[in-house]
């Protein structure tokens, strides 16, 4: 009997994770792992040709497998024996690291023949009588059992202001992953950063990398910064206390808590390992929360949750702080309010009218180019790509209550309009509403997994 077939769209790495424990198991699936940019394997994130990208977390945490957690280490001592498990490595190191399981997986034994790579667009899904189809923008069509989303984050939601023609204007650069976003920057430009996240740091030191000498501001409501890793903690806190769950309560005792081990273990206490310890607990605490909580949550505490979570490496935070030393970079804090493209051609600038902080005045500035690093997009209904607004326009998928993804089972199986699970997975970015923390390699290494052998069970 022939195998099912299961199409992975997008072969980043939740993609890619995704395949390898597909291919692991001998008798699963055959799997079409459809990809539109150049590059199996390395994703967005991971395909950086720029150095100066680390990861922003240590190498030493970001193996490949939850049951394996030094195989990336041993991988990079093999190969790069420079560059340390405990220290942050370019990303592009690491994408290599991810498209070569994926060719030693597909050569290996258990899987010859199984592994077909699609480099194309794939743009809609059919499905009706017989098997679903995942049709490309090639206009063939593939025909599958399962299907898995694994299209990574959307594009930056354009700021929610008038916009005075900006959208529409080679000043506003809506994509900073774009493969060639910065082309019309010059190395004098002003250039406004919308975001001062994770998203703006990499930007400024790309535009740096690039030659850029013009000035550079960051913006954000509160202007907070990621913050930077150190080294670890000489003393561990103790086990955290059962979290309840009731978001004041357990930002409560998280801080009673942080301010107990700080009291005891003096300076060998650091905040961060209070932080990573909360990683096991972050999903089942997210589900335990009702859609008003978790709405509580993105208004007030995000913002908060993000820079201390999702950190920079240090020599990533040194460069910042360098640029900001230097004034290469400053920061604001402000409310947009609106722009405007004033002027034509080589005059043309676009005001940026925007409330500082703390005041009830308006100020405007003038700058050459404006770069959305706001983060990834959220409402995928509004703004996702093609292949999920096809399945939503058929219901065969749903938004999460938040429009954060898409609302998924506890095993990462789409839920469809009419409240049913079938054959199609999501992993990664759209699964946010349903787990949140689906950020980093730790995390959707374990969904991959999960949603892989949700696939063997269903496939029978
Ligand atoms: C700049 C940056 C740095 C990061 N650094 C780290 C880090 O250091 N450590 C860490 O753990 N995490 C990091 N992350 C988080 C990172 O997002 C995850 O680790 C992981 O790479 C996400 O992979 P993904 O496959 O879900 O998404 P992506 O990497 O975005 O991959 C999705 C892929 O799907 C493809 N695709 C989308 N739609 C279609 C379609 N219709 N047809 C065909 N192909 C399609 C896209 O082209 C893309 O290649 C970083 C993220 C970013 C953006």
């Amino acid at each position: 009997m022939s195998r099912p077939a299961v199409a992975i769209i997008g072969a980043g790495a939740s993609g890619a994770l995704t395949a390898l424990h597909l291919l692991s198991d001998p008798d699963g699936p055959r799997i079409f792992l459809i990809e539109k940019r150049t590059g199996f394997g390395v994703g967005v994130a991971y395909s950086t040709g720029n150095a100066d990208h680390l990861l922003n977390v240590r190498a030493g945490n970001m193996s490949a497998f939850p049951d394996q957690p030094d195989h990336f280490a041993n991988w990079l001592r093999d190969r790069h024996p420079d560059l340390l498990a405990a220290g942050f490595v370019p990303r592009r190191v690491y994408g290599t690291y991810l498209a070569g399981l994926l060719r030693a997986a597909a050569m290996s034994d258990n899987a010859t023949g199984r592994l077909m790579l699609v480099n194309d667009e794939a743009v809609t899904i059919i499905t009706g009588q017989g098997r679903p189809r995942v049709r490309l923008a090639v206009g063939r069509e593939l025909l599958v059992d399962a299907l898995v989303l694994a299209t990574g984050n959307g594009a930056p939601e354009p700021p929610h202001v008038p916009d005075g023609g900006l959208a529409r204007s080679r000043r506003y650069i809506g994509d900073p992953w774009a493969p060639d976003a910065f082309a019309h920057v010059a190395p004098e430009d002003s250039v406004l950063l919308l975001g001062t996240g994770l998203t703006m740091v990499d930007v400024a030191l790309s535009l740096r990398a690039a030659g850029h000498v013009g000035p550079k501001l960051a913006m954000s409501r509160r202007g907070l910064l990621p913050r930077r890793h150190a080294a670890p903690a000489t003393m561990a806190p103790p086990p955290l206390p059962p979290i309840p769950p009731l978001l004041s309560q357990a930002l409560r005792l998280i801080r009673t808590h942080l301010r107990q081990y700080q009291a005891a273990a003096g300076d060998g206490a650091d905040w961060r390992a209070v932080i990573d310890a909360l990683r096991p607990i972050t999903r089942p605490f997210w589900q335990s929360l009702d859609t008003a909580a978790r709405r509580r949550f993105l208004r007030h505490l995000r913002p908060w949750w993000d820079v201390h979570r999702h950190r920079l490496a240090p020599m990533v935070a040194d460069r910042l702080d360098g640029m900001l030393a230097r004034g290469e970079l400053s920061l604001q804090s402000g409310r947009l309010r609106a722009f405007a493209v004033e002027g034509v051609g080589a005059q043309e600038l676009v005001a940026v009218r925007w409330c500082p902080r703390g005041t009830a005045q308006d100020a405007v500035m003038r700058v050459q180019h404006v770069v959305n690093c706001t983060g990834p997009g959220g409402d995928l209904s509004k703004a996702g790509p093609a292949i999920i607004q096809s399945l939503l326009a058929a219901g065969l998928a749903r938004p999460d209550a938040l429009h954060l993804g898409l609302d998924l089972d506890g095993d990462g199986r789409l839920i469809a309009a009419d409240g049913c699970a079938g054959r199609f997975y999501a992993l990664g970015p759209a699964s946010r509403g349903a787990f949140w923390e689906v950020t980093a390699i730790p995390d959707i290494r374990v969904q991959a997994r999960q949603v892989a052998a949700a696939i063997c069970r269903d496939l029978g």
